[in-house]
């Protein structure tokens, strides 16, 4: 993923529209994706249309040398480059198909770091429905391999020199609010039965 640079596109989801019921539906993924993920990178676009020095970068290049861009781009790629590629991975990150579960060597790491599956996803859901505001709760590996789950506000991204991420889920409301409306925690539980296990592993071995 993004390895392309400005101007960047927008990515069809990697299944159809209703593919994700009754998780997600139709008009939840059709407001997700083609307006609020489009509008991150329309908005991202526009900014860097005033940036020739930065439209060579890659949007993982851009979200890591925050402090060394242009003071008045800064912000703006924070939350726009931001929103690019945290929507782009989340799409990516799920399919359709329920009761999953990962296997291999992620399985193994989630054992060893989480001491259960069930416990990885007791984690997991808390992070996402503690998360206060707007923001995302991921499943991170480090460079050894070692895995947590954490928060970020907003758009922001974990820090891509230490961690890889393998897998988020966006809490931010316009992501669940057409059918579960304030109940975050429904739509936590449910998201674990989109998961794409498969492509989470590639990512883990691939860190
Ligand atoms: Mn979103």
């Amino acid at each position: 993923m993004q390895a392309e640079t400005y101007p960047f596109v927008v990515r069809p989801l990697p299944y159809e529209y209703d593919e994700l019921m009754p998780v997600l539906n139709e008009e939840t993924l059709h407001f997700h994706h083609d307006k609020h993920y489009k509008t991150y990178v329309d908005n991202l676009n526009n900014l860097l249309s005033d940036y020739p020095e930065l439209q060579q970068m890659s949007l993982k290049e851009l979200l890591s040398n925050l402090e060394d861009l242009p003071v008045n781009a800064r912000g703006g790629i924070r939350n726009n480059g931001g929103g690019v590629y945290n929507h782009e991975l989340y799409f990516d990150s799920m399919k359709g198909a329920a009761g999953q579960e990962p296997t291999g060597e992620l399985m193994e790491a989630i054992k060893r770091d989480f001491g259960s599956f069930r416990q990885w996803k007791e984690q997991m859901k808390q992070a996402a429905v503690t998360k206060f505001g707007s923001g995302w709760a991921w499943l991170l590996s480090d460079r050894e391999g070692k895995l947590s789950v954490v928060q970020t506000a907003n758009q922001d991204v974990p820090d891509f020199g230490l961690y890889t991420p393998i897998l988020l889920v966006d809490v931010w409301e316009h992501a669940y609010y057409l059918q579960y409306q304030n109940r975050r925690a429904d739509y936590a539980e449910a998201w674990f039965d989109l998961i794409n296990w498969r492509k989470a592993a590639r990512r883990y071995e691939e860190r």
